[in-house]
């Protein structure tokens, strides 16, 4: 099992290494290769995704991922800011599926700005296709309107679209994770208003004939988007296009208070995939050893989950983490009184007590 590990920058180097402490606490042979990604690699070799990066993810099974980007980044030319790595890495491995889950635990329920029994429990997981939609449609850009509101005026344009081969990967994605958890599938669409999604809800209901002992429901975005915080626990898996899911995720993401909790994974057809948590480098903090590991750590639980197979491991990972929360062990992001504030290393080597105790 290849795994490439491309910690990035900011906070990324040192919440990676406490990831790869518990990997390796794993009794699995696992084949660890480093690489540079982001602004740590455009300081060394003028790119953010070096030729030598990518070839190496490429060849792993899975990519372990920390951060990128510093504001120090932000007046270079766009193709070399930290964060095209990211970009390069989803098109050049046909990462097409951006798997999220949000889950509450229960000793941090008090860290959500919701009310706690309305997220007291949840684990949800939210499937993001991330190749297609508007993001990248062609045609794009700016012109003189020759119709409209303003004809003769400067204005810009995108175009939504979405294949139906490009639907039916991300329906299968949603429908074969939903089997693995409460069998309920939400497609979030706005079918009501926009053709593409007249055509993802007509292509969900025909790939749903092929997975009967699935609950699917279709749920227009307005709507999705106010169930979240009126009743997130209704939902099991919601899948969704880039757009809706970009948006989605992120308001999922703090139902559950932090953004230091977070994994994250996104797959290609091969299940070859990129795991790494939902935050950014966190420069604010960098360098201080006190950013929260478990996004990271999790992260890992979902590459031996998602990408290498071995969902045993997964799990003992996630009760690791458990058993330090349950402990009081908290990083500052996730302080509350009558807790036990640790830094990064020291949440790290908690997890790895707990996995080694198991
Ligand atoms: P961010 O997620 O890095 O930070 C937002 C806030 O959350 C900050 O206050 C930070 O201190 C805190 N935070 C984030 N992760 C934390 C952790 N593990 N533990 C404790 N606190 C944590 O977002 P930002 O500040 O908007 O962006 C910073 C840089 O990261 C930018 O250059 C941005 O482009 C980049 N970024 C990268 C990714 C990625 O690599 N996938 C994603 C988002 C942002």
């Amino acid at each position: 099992m290849k795994i490439a590990v491309l910690p990035g920058d900011g906070i990324g180097t040192e919440i990676v290494a406490e990831a790869l402490k518990v990997l390796q606490a794993l009794d699995l042979s696992l084949e660890l290769e480093h690489a540079l990604v982001g602004g740590a690699a455009y300081e060394a070799h003028g790119h953010p995704l070096p030729d030598s990066t990518l070839r190496l993810a490429q060849a792993a099974d899975a990519v372990l991922f920390g951060a990128v980007g510093d504001w120090k980044y932000d007046r270079l030319e766009r193709s070399l800011r930290p964060e095209q790595a990211i970009l390069g890495l989803r098109k050049h491995l046909k990462l097409f599926a951006n798997l999220r889950p949000a889950i509450c635990y229960q000793q941090l329920v008090a860290a959500s700005s919701l009310k706690p029994e309305l997220i007291a429990g949840l684990d949800i997981l939210i499937i993001r296709e991330l190749t297609g939609d508007i993001y990248f449609g062609q045609p794009r850009g700016r012109r003189v309107a020759t119709d409209g509101h303003f004809p003769g005026a400067e204005e810009a344009f995108d175009t939504m679209r979405y294949s139906k081969p490009e639907i039916e990967r991300i329906a299968h994605v949603a429908f074969q994770a939903a089997r693995k958890r409460q069998k309920k599938v939400t497609s979030v669409d706005k079918a009501n208003v926009l053709e593409t999604f007249q055509f993802w809800r007509d292509v969900l209901t025909e790939v749903h004939q092929q997975y009967p002992d699935v609950e699917l429901e279709h749920m227009y975005v307005d709507n999705a988007a106010m169930q979240l915080v009126r009743a997130p626990k209704k939902f099991d898996v919601i899948v969704t296009g880039n757009l809706f899911g970009d948006i989605l995720s992120d308001e999922a993401a703090m139902l559950t208070g932090s953004i230091g909790m977070l994994p994250s994974a996104s797959l290609n057809a091969r299940n070859q995939g990129l795991f790494e948590p939902s935050h950014g480098s966190a420069p604010d903090i960098a360098g201080q050893g006190v950013a929260n590991p478990l996004a990271t750590i999790l992260s890992a639980a979902m590459m031996l989950r998602f990408s290498l197979n071995q969902p045993a491991a997964a799990q003992r990972i996630e009760a690791a983490v458990q058993a330090v929360l349950a402990q009081g062990l908290r990083t500052a992001d996730i302080f509350s009184p009558g807790s036990t504030r640790v830094g990064t290393r020291e949440m790290g080597d908690a997890v790895v007590k707990a996995l080694r105790a198991s």
